[in-house]
């Protein structure tokens, strides 16, 4: 009998080289790793269609008939061959390019075959290239066993003939080894309860499926487990850090709190912005730390919830802290944070990376005396110098922005940990949040300020360039700011810059001098000239600002109304999104122009459909979803998310992912150690994922 960690190369029909090869190629290195290499699909093979009942030349089908026309067509260098199938209902065309040789010998004019593949319309002509295809009387046997995995495979495991064939056979081999005794991952009560497949069993029927319905069940088996343990990791691992670490507890609401609510205040909250205030004060007078995520569209107010949650931190004697991912946003909101507390008696600093050394000095000494109360910055805070007198509240903006180890840092700047508010930049589909944030509580502000109009939003071919100039040039007589973005990624900077450059030249040329005057603003210039620029354009100093996407966070510019973006289907859609929400931030009504070449892929051309169609950044989230896996999502791709998940999937198993929340959290609080011997299965299995290379309760 084999055991489940064994290595791959002693199985029969793998060896040396195979065992090498699917290592390199697949990462199947045990037989454990063979086992969870699922198919990608199955064919049906459990009966032959009609040759008359083909429409669909989506799927690979079954078919049975006669041979004839046996042909080779075509000159030497482009030669085919071709042969007649035909049954009781009709013919199609079989066409092989490669093999022809062996394929002519094999084929015998007026004896029934047996041909397996994916039909499709050549000329109005239905043809089968390339199939399966076996002699009806020797193909009988096997022929209608059932469903049929077909395996991921790449170029190199094809050239070396590892076909799905040959995955098949060597798992028919293990599981024939194996006899029933791979262990069990879940507790029996647990597969008993939820009405699940025993493991071997939906293993088994992953590869070798019986039925479709035991199909369903096998996936289900799988696809609820994976969920689960994530889900249970997550959970255990707050309900841990709940127990393990006292928060401060800020009971009082006082002066600070109060003055700024009562007299600088500049407007009515919304109802969101008061509930989430509401559930943030409620979990800092707990006695538990606080560590949450605020939710919320872009321009729905999460800064000032985040004021408003450090200024009850001082009320109660603490300090507290807000990092920014970037210069321009921490600037942004140091300035914002003293507008708003004007005349408070407030102190409150800015550190960055272009904090001048000497100033960083006196900085470090007042922070370290408790005389700087609010402490703005960038990853600049995070430093080992700096400390602090008694921090209480750490606010952290656009997380998605920062690593692991950089929030790890702010939790250990005061001898128990800060509380600590996290806000993401767009929203994230619930799953998606469920998964990458799933250890904390969540806050969402589900609804902007009133009195703002929806933004505008069209769609407009290249060529329809010189109507949007003259667009600009209308709203540019009215007094409003415009936005250019260039699109930048990584993989071609150079020609992207010079996409920028050559724009930014032609936008002189068409908007001159004195009446128009253009800022711009790249990664690659110096942060000083950068935020000279910005600054530029911020103060109304310059009337279009031509920039790649380093605008795209945070920045507030209330009289800009125009956003164009300029080879809109290449940015991805919560980045359309994120700079559509730099504008429709005053006033006045706004636009966004979303400009393109007639060349828009299939995925390119939904993503300017479901902009044009929508402002709703939660519905947003979740078309990018689903348009792009979860494997692309940002965030996903630090975590390990992508590759971890082998049969669940984020974008289509949201219920199943919230049922298996659920149970997760049943057995949590019923037994928070998994200490109980029938969940001993399931405590070795949070210690196996934490030596895995994913550490889901870390990332948030
Ligand atoms: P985001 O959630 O994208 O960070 P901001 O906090 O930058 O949004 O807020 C966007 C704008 O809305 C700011 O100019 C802010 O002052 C304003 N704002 C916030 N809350 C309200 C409110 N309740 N009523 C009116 N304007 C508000
Ligand atoms: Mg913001």
């Amino acid at each position: 009998m084999i055991d489940i960690n064994q290595n791959i190369q002693f199985l029969s029909g793998v060896g040396p080289k195979r065992a090498e090869l699917l290592a390199a190629e697949a990462s199947i290195r045990t037989v454990e790793d063979f086992l969870y290499y699922f198919p990608y699909r199955y064919i049906d093979k459990t009966r032959f269609y009609k040759i008359s009942e083909i429409n669909s030349s989506e799927i690979h089908i079954q078919l049975k008939g006669v041979i004839s026309d046996i042909e080779e067509v075509g000159d030497k260098y482009r030669k085919r061959l071709t042969a007649k199938l035909t049954d009781y209902s009709g013919e199609i065309e079989l066409v092989w390019f490669k093999g022809i040789k062996w394929m002519k010998s094999f084929l015998k004019s007026g004896s029934e075959y047996v041909v397996f593949g994916k039909p499709s319309y050549f000329n109005r002509q239905l043809t089968m290239a390339h199939p399966e295809i076996d002699l009806a009387e020797k193909a009988d046997n096997d022929q209608l066993s059932g469903l049929q995995a077909m395996y991921p495979s790449t170029e190199k495991l094809k050239n070396s003939y590892i076909t799905s064939k040959v995955f098949s056979k060597i798992l028919q081999g293990v599981f024939y080894n194996l006899q029933g005794k791979i262990p069990e991952t879940l507790p029996a009560w647990f597969i008993t309860k939820y009405k699940l497949l025993n493991l071997n069993d939906a293993l088994y029927n992953m590869h070798f499926p019986q039925s479709n319905e035991l199909l369903k069940q096998a996936e289900y088996r799988i696809k609820l487990e994976e969920l689960f343990l994530i889900q249970l990791n997550l959970i255990s691992q707050k309900s841990y850090r709940n127990q393990r670490f006292k928060g401060f507890i800020f009971e009082k609401v006082g002066d600070y709190f109060n003055n700024f609510y009562k007299k600088n205040l500049p407007f009515e909250l919304t109802n969101a912005q008061k509930r989430v205030v509401k559930e943030i004060r409620k979990d800092i007078g707990s006695g538990r730390q606080m560590n949450r995520l605020l939710q919320g569209d872009v321009g729905s107010g999460k800064t000032l919830v985040a004021l408003m949650t450090m200024l009850i931190g001082l009320d109660n004697s603490f300090q507290a802290c807000l990092m920014a991912p970037t210069e321009i946003l921490a600037n942004q909101h140091f300035e914002t944070v003293l507008k708003f507390l004007k005349g408070l008696e407030i102190e409150v600093a800015l550190l960055t990376g272009s904090t001048k050394k000497r100033d960083r000095t006196i900085l470090h000494e007042r922070l370290q005396s408790g005389e700087i109360q609010i402490l703005i910055g960038t990853h600049a805070l995070i430093e080992d110098t700096v400390v602090f007198n008694n921090l209480g509240m750490v606010i952290i903006d656009e997380q998605h922005r920062f690593g692991v180890a950089q929030r790890a840092k702010l939790w250990g700047k005061n001898v128990n940990p800060p509380h600590v508010l996290v806000m993401t930049a767009t929203p994230i589909p619930r799953t998606l949040s469920m998964t990458l944030y799933g250890d904390l509580d969540v806050s969402v502000i589900d609804e902007l300020p009133p009195g703002r109009k929806p933004i505008k939003t069209v769609h407009r071919f290249d060529s329809k360039r010189l109507e949007v100039f003259g667009f600009i040039k209308s709203q540019i007589k009215e007094g409003r700011q415009i936005y250019i973005v260039y699109p930048l990624i990584k993989e071609s900077e150079k020609m992207d810059y010079k996409d920028l450059e050559d724009g930014y030249e032609s936008i002189v040329r068409a908007f001159p001098l004195p009446e128009f005057k253009v800022s711009i603003v790249h990664g690659k210039m110096k942060s000083a000239d950068k935020d000279l620029e910005m600054n530029r354009f911020v103060t109304g100093q310059t009337n279009i600002m031509v920039a790649t996407t380093v605008i795209e966070v945070g920045v507030d510019v209330p009289n800009a109304s125009v956003m164009i973006i300029e080879s809109a289907e290449r940015f991805g859609l919560s980045q359309l999104h994120q700079l559509r929400g730099r504008v429709g931030r005053g006033a006045d009504q706004s636009y966004c122009i979303l400009m393109t070449s007639y060349k828009l892929t299939d995925d390119g051309r939904k993503r300017i459909e479901t902009m044009v169609r929508t402002t709703d950044g939660f519905e947003i989230a979740e078309t990018d979803l689903q348009l792009r896996g979860p494997g692309d999502m940002e965030g996903t791709q630090q975590s390990g998310i992508a590759f971890d998940l082998k049969l669940a999937n984020l974008a289509k198993d949201g219920q199943l992912l919230q049922y298996a929340r659920n149970i997760a959290e049943e057995i949590i609080n019923d037994d928070p150690l998994l200490q109980k011997p029938e969940n001993s299965i399931l405590l070795n299995q949070l210690k196996k994922q934490k030596k895995s290379k994913v550490n889901w309760g870390i990332i948030s």
